[in-house]
């Protein structure tokens, strides 16, 4: 499995790591005080992020999570024993499933949250809220890959760093679009409607540059990520009106 590292710009650098099946990305994004890590990777990731912290001359002062998908924390546990000053943040829905709690609520969608949860024994120091910031990086609301999923938007340049709720893998989807070379965010996503949503809610932020857990950095992404909403918004609808179409009598 190949790590590699690369710039962005001042203030993002992506640790990709290139699996079989497909590449998983996170970031370490520059403040005054050092560094915010935004995802951990999955399984085995902890050295090579800890390197290129040091290779960027900072120490990592907290770590903050998309979600609780095993691709995303896989490596947190690792991260804490070598960091346990380092703050732990995931938002306040999300925590649960961290905790491995599937429970829903009365208001949301009552379907299973899907894909590979494992046990994490590292707890948040804190839990986030959209709205909240957390160094430069405005915490939003991006639910429909699971329950409590986040993105975070630098308010210094208009970076969007946006986990699974976009891809950009094998080409640019909302969460939950299904492609061959790349059927997991489909087989992974929990609610698609909600998911088309909150791709719709992340457009809004017209973005400088999409940053996501799968696939390349996109600079000037706008025209591509309306694309994904249209896509994605044509395949839902035609999805309802054949469902509609098989209950009628
Ligand atoms: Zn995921």
């Amino acid at each position: 499995m190949a790590i590699t590292t690369s710039t962005h710009g001042a203030s993002l650098t992506l640790i990709e790591k290139s699996t079989i099946l497909f590449p998983i990305n996170c970031y370490l994004v520059r403040e005054d005080d050092g560094l915010t890590l935004v995802d951990t990777n999955w399984t085995n990731t902890a050295p090579a992020i800890l390197a290129a912290a040091r290779k960027l001359g900072a120490p990592i002062r907290r770590i903050v999570l998309t979600h609780a998908h095993g691709d995303h924390v896989g490596s947190l546990d690792a991260l804490h024993q070598s960091l346990p000053d380092a703050e732990v943040l995931i938002s306040e829905r999300e925590a649960r499933i961290l905790a491995r709690d599937f429970s829903l609520d009365a208001d949301e969608p009552q379907t299973k949250p899907r894909g590979d949860y494992p046990v994490i024994a590292t707890r948040q120091s804190r839990t986030v809220r959209p709205g909240d910031m957390v160094g430069s990086l405005r915490v939003v609301a991006s639910p429909g890959h699971t329950p409590g999923h986040v993105s975070f938007f630098d308010t210094r340049d208009g970076t969007l760093i946006a986990g699974d709720a976009l891809f950009t893998f094998t080409g640019i989807g909302v969460s939950g679009a299904f492609r061959l070379r790349f059927p997991f965010s489909s087989m992974a996503t929990w609610d698609k409607p909600t998911a088309l949503q909150s791709a719709r809610a992340l457009a809004e932020l017209q973005p400088t540059r999409l940053a996501v857990g799968h696939g390349p950095v996109l600079t000037a992404p706008q025209q591509a990520i309306e694309k994904a909403i249209a896509a994605m918004g044509k395949r839902l609808a035609g999805r309802a009106a054949q469902q509609a179409a098989t209950v009628t009598p």
